[in-house]
């Protein structure tokens, strides 16, 4: 599945620029024009990263950038007219991985956006954490305390899309487009099924839930 890249960006020119130019190299892309709908967007479908744009009408890319930051580890760079170090600073303070000035040749923006996401795939080497439950995706071993999981191939992938995206309402269709790569036509109830396997395994030692059903959208990997 191709990675999924968010571009915030009231410019016209620039968005149309992006959506080609991504869309073009092999991503999936979604364009939003102000920070309102580029933050609702990162929750509703989050991407592998986002483009952002620092002057935007409304909430700015700085504030937008902080609230993304909350949210979880998600890839930002920033594109910016502002050339000033205090600004690049400000800039990097408010969670941005990497920042571009205007105007950028797209292969510049390009390379760096590769870059971003192959530290994240390197990252992937690590482990990931969530309240007691840990998941290493070069050991493939995932444990709730001390107690370790035994997961199918499919049981760990969904479980690693979760805990990449904690707290968050991922939709069954999400789900479906990211851990199986394909459409289920909708009316499976094979994610139903995997759900509970999963938790009868987390929950194998009387632990509380942690994979939340949220009623007619999808799931969410929080506390109760
Ligand atoms: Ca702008």
């Amino acid at each position: 599945m191709s990675e999924k890249i968010l571009v915030i960006e009231d410019e016209q020119k620039i968005a149309d620029l992006l959506r080609r130019g991504f869309t073009y190299e092999g991503f999936r892309v979604e364009v939003c024009h102000d920070g309102e709908t580029g933050l609702k967007a990162a929750r509703d479908n989050p991407p592998d990263l986002v483009v952002l744009d620092w002057m935007l009408p409304g909430l700015d890319g700085l504030e937008v950038c902080r609230r993304l930051r909350a949210g979880g580890a998600l890839p930002i760079l920033m594109l910016t007219a502002k050339d000033s170090v205090s600004d690049r600073v400000k800039g990097l303070d408010s969670g941005a991985d990497d920042y571009l000035t205007k105007p950028f040749a797209f292969e510049e923006l390009l390379a760096r956006v590769r870059a971003l996401l192959r530290r994240v795939r390197a990252t992937d080497e690590t482990v990931f954490r969530f309240a007691d439950l840990s998941l290493n995706v070069s050991t493939r071993e995932v444990l709730r305390g001390e107690r370790k999981l035994d997961l199918t191939t499919k049981e760990f992938d969904l479980l690693h899309f979760f805990i990449r995206h904690p707290r968050q309402v991922l939709t069954r269709e999400m789900i479906y487009d990211r851990v199986w790569g394909y459409d289920f036509g909708g009316e499976s109830n094979i994610l139903e099924v995997y759900i509970r396997y999963l938790r009868t395994k987390l929950e194998a030692g009387n632990e509380p839930r942690l994979l939340q059903t949220v009623r007619g959208v999808g799931y969410a990997l929080r506390e109760e």
